[in-house]
């Protein structure tokens, strides 16, 4: 072992030891409190990413941890061959919490969008009466959903998509913010449903119009066809509401989470439904060794405690707008950026070049020597997704920061 690591010794063990299935922004971090993360040589830097989006609770938020490490040290795992005294209490909690009949607790963000899909196709053979193997699911295209086989296979992006296949057969995709599209879609008897994330986060923070969600859940219903939202990023206050199917007036059919329910302590992922389609699924259906373990249930009780404790929905709602409105002043003062978009504290900048420059990679090492991580997502997008514990002197702090680095890069 090397003594007194550098950060470029850590970089290196991981191009050395691991996968290359990720490019990372060459800092390498040790700590993390609030908003703040700091490198291995004590920088300390906003955190405009967390986690995509996992960490709204802020990192290490000691309520969480406490809950966390008090659990743990009492029982973490029993699997789901017996009862444990943490489950229960965790399904009640969240259920009321999202109001639904019932919850499936799972771990990742692709494993709760694989149980939805896998639930939307039970509930489509035996209440909805599709033939055998005949049942559809609709996409829009763009999506991202995850890494799964089944989830890619709806994907439109060759990167995640390249030299994978075959793919998952009975799936759609249509054009996001298409209602004409969807509604030709679900003509279809055989759709079982359409899954949608409320914005498009790894796209780049696609806002649809606004009819579209509630269009879309009123076509499903006409159609007999259920609504799945995937608000595995757009979930737990990101976008300034609860969620951010919650700026209207509709409840989806399947709500799926993740990232932010344990605060990013740990993978924790949720499906919720009423009991007409959760209770399709029957024992020894479906599962994973993980999923509800005692530890998850006191981590995802406590984080969605504190979203709710600290406000972090109407946080959300004022610092957004406030970023955008400083966004959109430093716009009108520079040719570098054309735009920026988003709801709450998940917003995006546009940067004005083709899209396989490295523009916005380059803006993204001007802002990390600037004291603020992000990374670009597609192309030239750049997203901005801080911890929700912000105060609004910090978002100022931070805007400051964004619209010096992007009028020095200019010269
Ligand atoms: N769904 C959406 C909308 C996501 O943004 C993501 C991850 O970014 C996922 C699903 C997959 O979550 P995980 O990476 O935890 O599997």
């Amino acid at each position: 072992m090397i003594k007194n690591k550098t950060a470029q010794d850590f970089m290196q063990l991981e191009d050395k030891y691991g996968a290359h299935n990720y490019h990372p922004l060459p800092v390498v971090l040790a700590k993390g409190e609030g908003v703040y993360v700091w490198d291995v040589e004590g920088k300390r830097y906003y955190d405009f990413l967390s986690a995509y989006s996992a960490v709204n609770q802020g990192h290490c938020h000691p309520r969480i941890i406490k809950a966390m490490t008090d659990q743990a040290q009492i029982l973490t795992l029993t699997s789901r061959a017996f009862y444990n005294n943490m489950l229960g209490k965790y399904e009640q909690y969240i259920t009321s919490y999202f109001g639904y009949d019932k919850v499936l607790p799972i771990n990742t963000g692709v494993e709760a969008v694989e149980t939805a899909l896998k639930l939307a196709r039970k509930w489509a053979y035996k209440v909805k009466g599709i033939p055998e193997n005949r049942a559809k699911i609709i996409f829009a295209s763009g999506n991202f959903h995850g890494r799964t086989l089944g989830v890619i296979s709806a994907s439109v992006d060759p990167d995640a998509t390249n030299d994978f296949g075959p793919f998952l057969p009975g799936l759609e995709i249509v054009p996001y913010n298409d209602v004409e599209a969807l509604a030709q879609a679900l003509d279809d008897p055989n759709v079982a449903a359409f899954i949608v994330e409320p914005i498009q986060g790894e796209a780049g923070v696609y806002v649809p119009d606004e009819d579209y969600l509630p269009k879309a859940y009123a076509l499903c219903h006409e159609n007999n066809a259920l609504f799945v939202a995937d608000e595995v990023q757009t979930g737990i206050a990101r976008t300034g509401k609860l969620l951010a199917c919650d700026y209207y007036d509709f409840k989806p059919d399947i709500l799926i989470l993740g990232k932010a329910l344990s605060g990013g302590a740990m993978p924790v992922s949720a499906v919720l439904a009423d009991d007409e389609i959760m209770l399709t699924i029957k024992p020894g259906e479906h599962g994973s060794t993980f999923g509800g373990n005692p530890l998850a249930c006191a981590v995802g009780i406590e984080a969605l405690q504190v979203v709710k404790d600290e406000h972090l929905a109407e946080n959300a709602f004022v610092l957004g707008n406030l970023f955008r409105e400083k966004m959109n002043e430093m716009i009108a003062k520079t040719d570098l950026v054309s735009k920026v978009r988003g709801k709450g504290l998940l917003n995006a900048i546009l940067i004005n070049d083709t899209e396989d420059s490295d523009t916005a990679w380059r803006i993204c090492l001007q802002l990390r020597d600037n004291g603020l991580l992000a990374k670009p997502t597609h192309g030239n997008i750049i997203r901005f997704a801080p911890p929700l514990v912000m105060t609004k002197e910090q978002i100022l702090d931070c805007a400051n920061i964004i619209e010096k680095t992007i009028l020095e890069f200019e010269k």
